[in-house]
């Protein structure tokens, strides 16, 4: 189909594109874009641009991760929420997901996976951040809900398998885009920073007695394909929990990029900023939690929760360091036996190879872990290049390795020991999938 190239294609981004925006007047035509766009998201390899079908764009923003002219880059949010911490009638809270920690400290040149969490909460206070939260703590909950469900649909058959996890929102583009008819098989667990703003607007503003309307949220994210997430017209379950129609679960995403360079247009140098730690509450999470951020990391996440629940035991150590689960591959698998199952999972990155599994016996699988962006979050298109583009694997590496050390020193490793999850369990959801629960936390997908 593309063998009667001329020059290499380009991807097409539309003006209204939410996630990313392209500047023609740099673009070298270099078809960079396209070829990841092919061969490794698969969304590409769809189009021969013969026939002016519209260019069904994930967001996933990796075109302007190879970019080497920078003509592609993720659609700015940084310079509104710039002005809006400036205004005293609005509470600007920002939640920052795993990968950001380890990532930022890379955008003022620092050793690629640097650990700088304490330094990234202090940026945002020196910012003007009227609250910094952290998205660990959502994952943690994703766990409890995502966890619970696959349980359900193990025991009662009442979805199909395998079940597919939701976090990652290119992923699930793809699937409403491309498989409508196996939407079924996705989480209906919303994504961390879906539950963050969820809950952000109501426990969070209800505990600490701030008018919800005042908030604006802001999810600092290494992601792109979050700018068009929270736009999704569904995500305004806060508000219509408490009757408010206009309002958002969340408002803004900046990436990992976007905040290194706020920080330098405002004179902020990683080297001088005063450390700080997260608010609580909504401010803790596991290092199951933590490692989120990495392929692999949500499978691993949810076993050891899974495992505790179902063997009313503490995992076994090899749980905690679950090596099938680990690495840079974009495909691994795993077997595990609980409480007299055998469950068996797989790990996949790059939505391409997602296709390639789509096409196979998915059906003796239970759970599979789909990412879009190469070794999973850590790499997403908004973080850091640290001067290589694309992001070499050893910079991935050392990303990865700097949150599974941070899950090591975490004191709890295990979402369901977090006590932010066991509080709001038991002052707000009362459990998982409750009423209140599937209201706020779980969502629903487009059949198109
Ligand atoms: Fe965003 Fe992570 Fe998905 Fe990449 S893998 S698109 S960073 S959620």
């Amino acid at each position: 189909m593309l063998m009667d190239r001329i020059t290499p294609l380009v991807i097409p981004v539309d003006t209204c594109n939410p996630a990313i925006v392209k500047d023609e007047a740099l673009c070298s035509e270099c078809g960079h874009c396209f070829s990841i766009c092919e061969e490794e998201i698969g969304v590409g390899a769809r189009y021969s641009f013969h026939n002016g079908e519209e260019y069904k764009c994930i967001g996933c923003g990796q075109c302007s991760a190879v970019c080497p002219e920078k003509a592609i880059t993720g659609r700015p949010h940084y310079n509104i929420v710039k002005e809006l911490v400036k205004d005293p009638e609005k509470i600007v809270v920002f939640s920052t997901s795993p990968s950001v920690r380890v990532g930022f400290a890379d955008g003022f040149g620092k050793e690629p996976g640097t650990f700088a969490q304490d330094e990234m909460v202090g940026a945002l206070r020196a910012l003007g951040a009227d609250y910094v939260l952290d998205v660990t703590f959502a994952a943690d909950l994703t766990i409890m809900e995502e966890g619970s469900e696959l349980l359900s649909r193990i025991i009662t058959g009442n979805a199909p398998l395998p079940q597919f996890t939701s976090c990652c929102p290119a992923w699930v583009k793809y699937m409403e885009n491309f498989h409508p008819d196996m939407t079924d098989h996705l989480s209906t667990a919303k994504s961390p920073i879906g539950m963050q703003g969820a809950v952000i607007k109501t426990y969070f503003a209800h505990k600490n007695k701030i008018d919800p309307e005042k908030i604006v949220s802001v999810a600092v994210t290494p992601c792109t394909a979050k700018k068009a997430e929270i736009a999704r017209p569904e995500l305004c379950d806060a508000g219509k929990l408490l009757g408010l129609e206009n309002m958002r679960d969340n408002d803004y995403v900046i990436t990992t990029k976007e905040l290194v360079q706020w920080c330098k247009e405002e004179g902020i140098d990683i080297d001088h900023i005063t450390p700080s730690k997260f608010d609580s509450i909504l401010g803790e999470g596991t290092g199951a939690g933590m490692i989120f951020g990495n392929t692999g990391g949500v499978m691993e996440a949810a076993l050891r929760t899974v495992y505790k629940v179902l063997e009313k035991k503490e995992a076994p150590d090899d749980f905690y360091e679950l090596r099938p689960v680990r690495g840079l591959k974009n495909r691994k698998e795993a077997e595990v036996k609980i409480a007299g199952k055998t469950i068996r999972v797989c790990i996949l990155y790059g939505t391409a190879e997602a296709e390639r599994f789509m096409k196979e016996d998915m059906g003796r699988y239970h759970f599979v872990e789909v990412m879009t962006c190469p070794g999973g979050c850590i790499s997403g298109a908004g973080q850091p290049d640290c001067g290589s583009v694309p992001v070499a694997d050893t910079v991935r590496e050392k990303r990865m390795k700097a949150l599974y050390s941070a899950d090591e020193r975490a004191v709890y490793r295990n979402s369901m020991d977090n006590p932010e999850i066991g509080a709001v369990y038991q002052e707000f959801f009362k459990e998982p999938l409750s009423m209140l629960s599937e209201k706020l936390l779980h969502t629903t997908y487009q059949k198109k």
